[in-house]
């Protein structure tokens, strides 16, 4: 539209003479303040090139495609057929999630103007007064994924064009070598170098390590449930060192080497095992302390440089803030369904770039596809970017059925597609084929884990 145009367009129900002197003066449109009314809206239309949208449902999908339960949700708008999807994924709570959703976030977002993402989301984040945890930040993701997904779609491009480009050609990531066996575990490792990995996490003993463990007591004294999982502290702190040494012995220096330690030993224990990895040039050690326990980080930063990576379980922004800009992490690991969602995860990363930390957002399979791809659009732009855990081999076929577009996991990097918006879509009808599970189906549900006596460990 040519500024002609946008003159006449914004004069329409202003005084003949004020805008022949607008004109006048400074050939140029009045501000939009100075306008008022309907006519500021029109001008502001003009100026956009395009119509004021609002939001006309909010839909909340659940499905179960491939073993974890999955929430979705759609966005759909005045505009017929522009829609924005996000995940409000959260496997081990899946149906309070989608309470959030239909209960409060649809009928507070219904009505609002999609396009300001960032007051919409300060204004959700609040309409609950008491705030933050991954039950209602999984909603709020649904949502601000679903407006970024709309206001890419309406640019016409791929969402890490409007957030700045490009840094790399696609996403680096790292995939998960298990086994029972030191053997089994470096047979792996080599499988992922031999298809273009170069990053891989080692865990020996299953999640947790629990075939480290045998006999534990609590079992013959008959405490808890037959189906309860159990670990022993050092069994796993002496079997993980010979790992890692057996794994650099086999696998040789060049492997960029990943260990979870998943929270689970004693605070101190954790010290003393981030230390003794030191000799293994680790790309970096995961979860060494539970949440509640940050303040030993200190401690272990007093006594190595052990590359640290913490915070999958995190949901409170106290809970990234300190650790970050006191540098006591060096790459952090929030998934962003449940900080939040793209706008939080944002800010989050320029944060860490200030502090020189980097990004490994949270990515197993127990992320769906919509918020990989999200991840992935800040991951392609963000200069401080480290690594992205993958699903390694890719999602199987029902997964990339039901979400059309999903990310592609190739020779140890994810690429996005070029499709505006996400790049990733839900495909209703068949998603409503894998319907969701009830508790504990479908959450990966693994807890408790017990000590020999029977006391829960802490995750
Ligand atoms: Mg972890």
């Amino acid at each position: 539209m040519n500024r002609r145009r946008l003159l006449q367009i914004a004069g329409g129900s202003l005084a003949a003479g004020a805008i022949g002197t607008l004109a006048k003066k400074s050939d140029v449109p009045a501000p939009v303040d100075q306008v008022s009314g309907a006519t500021a809206q029109t001008y502001s239309n003009a100026t956009r090139g395009l119509p004021a949208l609002k939001i006309t449902n909010v839909k909340t999908i659940l499905t179960c495609p491939q073993g974890g339960n999955y929430v979705v949700v759609k966005v759909e708008t005045s505009e017929p057929g522009l829609y924005g999807v996000g995940s409000a994924t959260l496997t081990t709570r899946g149906a309070a999630v989608a309470t959030s959703i239909t209960e409060f976030l649809a009928p507070f977002a219904l009505g609002r103007d999609p396009a300001n993402i960032e007051d919409m989301w300060q204004t959700a984040y609040v309409s609950s007064y008491w705030r933050n945890g991954p039950v209602l930040n999984g909603g709020l993701c649904g949502l601000d994924e679903a407006l970024w997904d709309i206001k890419a779609k309406r640019a016409n491009m791929p969402l890490y064009q409007l957030l700045g480009g490009k840094s790399r050609f696609a996403i680096p990531t790292y995939c998960h070598a298990d086994g029972n066996t030191m053997e089994a575990v470096s047979a792996s490792v080599s499988k992922f170098l031999e298809a273009g990995w170069k990053h891989v996490r080692v865990q020996l003993g299953g999640y947790g390590s629990p075939s480290l463990s045998t006999d534990p007591d609590f079992k013959a004294a008959g405490f808890g449930l037959p189906t309860d999982g159990f670990q022993n502290n050092q069994p796993y702190v002496k079997a993980t060192l010979k790992l890692v040494e057996h794994i650099r012995k086999v696998n040789g220096d060049d492997v960029e080497l990943i260990h979870d330690m998943h929270e689970r030993i004693e605070p101190i224990e954790a010290v003393n095992l981030v230390k003794a990895l030191q000799q293994y040039r680790m790309f970096f050690v995961e979860d060494p302390l539970s949440p509640e326990q940050m303040g030993y980080f200190k401690m272990i930063r007093e006594q190595c440089s052990t590359p640290l990576a913490m915070g999958e379980l995190f949901s409170h922004p106290i809970e990234w803030t300190g650790l970050i800009s006191d540098r006591l992490i060096d790459f952090i690991r929030v998934g962003f369904n449940h900080v939040g969602g793209i706008t939080p995860g944002l800010k989050i990363a320029r944060l860490a770039e200030s502090f020189g930390v980097r990004s490994a957002w949270h990515g197993p399979g127990n992320i769906d596809p919509i918020n990989h791809a999200a991840q992935g659009h800040v991951d392609l732009t963000m200069p401080n970017f480290g690594i992205q855990e993958d699903v390694d081999l890719g999602w199987g076929p029902v997964i990339q059925e039901v979400f059309p577009g999903c990310p592609q996991m190739k020779k140890g990097y994810m690429y996005l597609n070029e499709a505006p918006g996400l790049g990733v879509d839900i495909d209703e009808k068949l998603a409503a084929k894998y319907p969701f599970q009830p508790f504990p189906a479908g959450t990966g549900f693994r807890f408790p884990i017990r000590k020999a006596d029977g006391t829960q460990i802490r995750p």
